[in-house]
C-alpha cells in the first residue's frame, strides 16, 4: 500500500464488538486480569494502552519501522532515545538544531557531545571519537533548513558502527523515510505535522530494529513518559489527512518564498524546496517587532506544521537557550524569522505579510522577547 493509503487506514478497525470506525478512547489507567497469569496483552496504561498501540502501528507503518512508541512530548521521545547512551558515550550532533534539542544535550543530560555541520560529512568524520555512539541530526534542521545527506551519514554510521538518530518533524514520512535510506531511530514530535491541528503535545520514536524498540519500551515504562489515550487519539487522527495537508503546505510555502524573495525589505528567504516550513532575515532588524505585532491572520505564536500558519523569532524564543556567539555563528540573528506555512490561502497569507512589511521601521526591539518554549 502507498503512504496516503496507510496514513488513512493503519491502526484502526479494531472494534470487533461494535465495528467502530474510529479507534476507542480506552481512558483506562489499568485492565483487568481474566485470571492468574492471565492478560488481555494490557495491564497498566504506562506500560501499554489499546488506543496508543493503535496509533504506534500507524506510526510505525508510516516510518516503515519495526516499532513506534508514543510519547508525551517530542522532548520526552528524543530524551528516552538519548538514555540509551551513557556519561562516557560521545555524541555527533547537527550544530543547526531546535533549542530545546540544544537545551537537554547542554543543560540536562550533559552527554560528551561534539556539534557539527552534518550537511559537510567530512567534518562528521572528523568530529567521530573511539567512544562516539550516535550521531543525530533533523531531517530539516532548524531554523535554517538546512538538508544533511541521510543516506551518506547512515554509510558512515554503518562504517564506523554508530547509531544514526534522526528527527524527522520538520519532514514527516510524506517528504523524507529515514529509516529507508538506513537510519536506526526516528524522532518526531509529533506536536507538529503528525497531529497537525495545533492541539496536542506528543511525540514518538520509529525504530528498523524491533529488539532496539523493546529496549525504548522498556526504558519508556521505566521512566514513564508514555502518551495518554485522548493524545494518542488526536494524533492518529491528524495522521489521516497528513499527505494532504503536507502537500498544501509545502504549495503555500513554494509561494510565499517566491513573493518574499522579491521583496525589498527582505535579504534572504531559507527555503529548500520542500515542507511548509521557512525562514527569512530581513534588512532591519526593527522590522522585526514591527512585523510581528503587525500580522492579522499569521498568529505570533510558538510551535509549527499546524493548520494555522505561525510565525516564531528564533533569536528570542525557540533558541534563546544558545549562546549568543553561537546563534551568530549559525546565522540566528536578530534580523530572523520562521515562518510555519499553514493551509490557508496563499494570497491571504501573502497580503498579511505585506502589510505587516510595508511602512516604517517603527517597532520597538524589546517587544518581540518572548518566552521560549
Ligand atoms: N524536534 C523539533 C525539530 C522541534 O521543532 C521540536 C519542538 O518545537 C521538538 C523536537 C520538541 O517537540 P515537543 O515540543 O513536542 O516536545
Amino acid at each position: 500500500m502507498k503512504l496516503d493509503t496507510v496514513l488513512v487506514h493503519a491502526g484502526v478497525r479494531r472494534d470487533p464488538v461494535y465495528g467502530a470506525l474510529s479507534v476507542p478512547i480506552y481512558q483506562s489507567a489499568t485492565f483487568q486480569h481474566p485470571a492468574l497469569g492471565e492478560s488481555t496483552g494490557y495491564d497498566y496504561s504506562r506500560t501499554g494502552n489499546p488506543t496508543r498501540t493503535a496509533l504506534e502501528e500507524a506510526l510505525a507503518r508510516a516510518e516503515g519501522g519495526a516499532r513506534a512508541l508514543a510519547f508525551t512530548s517530542g522532548m520526552a521521545a528524543l530524551t528516552c532515545a538519548l538514555r540509551l547512551f551513557g556519561p562516557d558515550d560521545h555524541l555527533v550532533v547537527t550544530e543547526d538544531l531546535y533549542g530545546g534539542t540544544y537545551r537537554l544535550l547542554d543543560h540536562v543530560l550533559g552527554l560528551p557531545r561534539t556539534y557539527v555541520d552534518t550537511t559537510d560529512l567530512a567534518a562528521v568524520r572528523a568530529a567521530i571519537r573511539p567512544n562516539t555512539r550516535a550521531i543525530l541530526v533533523e531531517a530539516l534542521t532548524n531554523p535554517r533548513m538546512k538538508r544533511a545527506d541521510l543516506a551518506a551519514l547512515a554509510g558512515l554510521c554503518r562504517e564506523v558502527g554508530l547509531r544514526l538518530i534522526v528527527d524527522n518533524t520538520f519532514l514527516t514520512p510524506c517528504l523524507c523515510r529515514p529509516l529507508a535510506l538506513g537510519a536506526d531511530i526516528v524522532v518526531h514530535s509529533a506536536t507538529k505535522y503528525l497531529a497537525g491541528h495545533n492541539d496536542v503535545v506528543a511525540g514518538a520514536l520509529i525504530v528498523r530494529d524491533a529488539a532496539l524498540g523493546e529496549r525504548l519500551h522498556f526504558i519508556q515504562n521505566a521512566v514513564g513518559s508514555a502518551l495518554g489515550p485522548q493524545e494518542s487519539w488526536l494524533v492518529l487522527r491528524g495522521l489521516k489527512t497528513l499527505a494532504l495537508r503536507m502537500e498544501r503546505h509545502q504549495q503555500n510555502a513554494a509561494r510565499i518564498a517566491a513573493w518574499l524573495r522579491r521583496h525589498p525589505r527582505v535579504e534572504e528567504v531559507l527555503y529548500p524546496g520542500v515542507s511548509g516550513m521557512l525562514s527569512f532575515t530581513v534588512k532591519d532588524p526593527r522590522l522585526v517587532p514591527q512585523v510581528l505585532r503587525r500580522v492579522r491572520l499569521i498568529l505570533f505564536a510558538e510551535s509549527l506544521g499546524g493548520v494555522e500558519t505561525l510565525i516564531t523569532f528564533p533569536w528570542a524564543q525557540t533558541h534563546a537557550d544558545m549562546p549568543v556567539e553561537v546563534r551568530e555563528r549559525l546565522g540566528i540573528t536578530d534580523r530572523l524569522l520562521r515562518l510555519s506555512v499553514g493551509i490557508e490561502d496563499a494570497e491571504d497569507l501573502i497580503a498579511d505579510l505585506a502589510q505587516a512589511l510595508e511602512g516604517e521601521c517603527d517597532g520597538v526591539r524589546d517587544e518581540a522577547s518572548a518566552h521560549g518554549a
